[in-house]
């Protein structure tokens, strides 16, 4: 009961508010002598990115206050915010909870004509370690929580109300992915706490066709995840050969390919959607003929497209990314073979908010 969960938390542990459903504010309201609509109302300022009680108009000032003074209301505080040239928005966050208070995560906006993805951090830093990847190098600091989680993209919807972009992108949030700092299956109980939150009627509202988690490829945590919460998935694929996968991704040791194989083939997929399995193409480690051959063996092309990643470098990063030709004859071999592959266009790498370049760093900030 978070009634009696709130009362009994002290200062390094308080309840988050929006990670909070319904039925659990409803509770609280009740515990707290208040009336149930109190707990809609409440909902509703934190579903447009209000989580400061003292803004809540329609809320009496004593609520307020006991909100304020019980709950985490405010998880993340924004530290700053960097615009690109092709519109994308990079947040940098700094944690609220007393354990993690020095701690920062990041969060992407990606506007496009069509749609606005939020590219959302699971983790502080990744315990996981691949070689070719910047959050990787942060070392492991911390899971977020599901309020944490959730925080990120209502501070973005609130940021794009008060800030409207000048261009004629997407200006809301449509759709969500897993895809910054962190392995989001390594942190289960964040990520399905948050999922419940975006996909409730009484919260985000998000259809499961619109959020991707992406992941290294634990495979019992895709299954629980396919049972709970089945939304799209992205495998950080990068190799179909298990010798170099697992210097690649070296989750392949635990979960090797054939283990991966198995588990995408039971995957619940939606009405006409497919898996994505992303390859980031690094110049004479993965773009040979051999790679190529092992890929098309592996995939499953009827349920599974290939996304090709450009490599996006960082300070010190021991890769290269392949040519344009290379990653085009990749692609074009791929699709004479009547496979869908698509070439992931980076963005917002002039602010480093490309894919695997996200790393707080709380040296530049303080
Ligand atoms: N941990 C999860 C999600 C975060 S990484 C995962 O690994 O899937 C999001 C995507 O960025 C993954 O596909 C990852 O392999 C890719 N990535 C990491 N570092 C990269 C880099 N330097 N250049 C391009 N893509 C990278
Ligand atoms: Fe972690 Fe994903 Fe980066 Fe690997 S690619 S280190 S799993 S964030």
């Amino acid at each position: 009961m978070i009634e009696t969960a709130i009362a009994n938390s002290n200062d390094q542990e308080l309840a988050q508010l929006c990670a909070l459903t319904l039925t659990e504010l409803q509770g609280l309201m009740a515990a707290w002598m208040q009336p149930k609509f109190r707990a809609k109302q409440i909902l509703d300022w934190c579903n447009k990115g209000i989580l400061n009680p003292a803004l809540m108009k329609n809320i009496p000032a004593p609520l307020q206050e006991r909100l304020a003074n019980s709950l985490l209301c405010e998880p993340l505080t924004l530290v700053r915010r960097e615009c690109s040239s092709d519109g994308t928005r990079k947040y940098l966050f700094s944690l609220n909870r007393v354990r993690l208070a020095t701690k920062m995560v990041e969060a992407v906006f990606i506007p496009e004509e069509k749609r606005g993805t939020v590219c959302i951090s699971s983790q502080v830093g990744c315990v996981l370690d691949c070689p070719f990847c910047h959050t990787g190098t942060q070392g492991f600091e911390g899971n977020l929580t599901g309020g944490e989680i959730i925080a990120q993209i209502l501070a973005i919807k609130a940021d794009l109300r008060h800030d409207p972009m000048d261009n004629e992108l997407h200006q809301e949030v449509t759709h969500i992915v897993y895809m910054g700092m962190g392995e989001p299956l390594a942190n289960e109980k964040g990520l399905h706490s948050s999922l419940a939150i975006l996909m409730s009627d009484d919260g985000l509202k998000l259809s499961r066709r619109r959020i991707t988690v992406s992941t290294s490829g634990l495979t019992p945590q895709i299954e629980r995840l396919g049972q709970l919460y089945p939304v799209n998935l992205a495998i950080s694929l990068h190799s179909a050969i298990n010798t170099k996968r697992d210097t690649l991704v070296p989750i392949n040791r635990k979960h090797p390919l054939q283990e991966l194989r198995q588990c995408l083939d039971h995957y619940p997929l939606a009405l006409q959607r497919h898996i994505t399995l992303e390859y980031v193409l690094l110049a004479e480690v993965n773009d040979q003929a051999e790679d190529l051959a092992a890929l098309v063996a592996f995939i499953n092309p009827e349920r599974e497209w290939i996304n090709l990643i450009q490599f996006n470098p960082y300070p010190s990063s021991p890769f290269s990314g392949t040519s344009k030709e290379n990653m085009n004859r990749f692609s074009q071999s791929l699709i004479s073979k009547g496979i869908r592959a698509t070439v992931r266009r980076s963005r917002g790498d002039d602010i480093m908010a490309a894919c695997g370049q996200l790393k707080a760093s709380t040296e530049e900030v303080i």
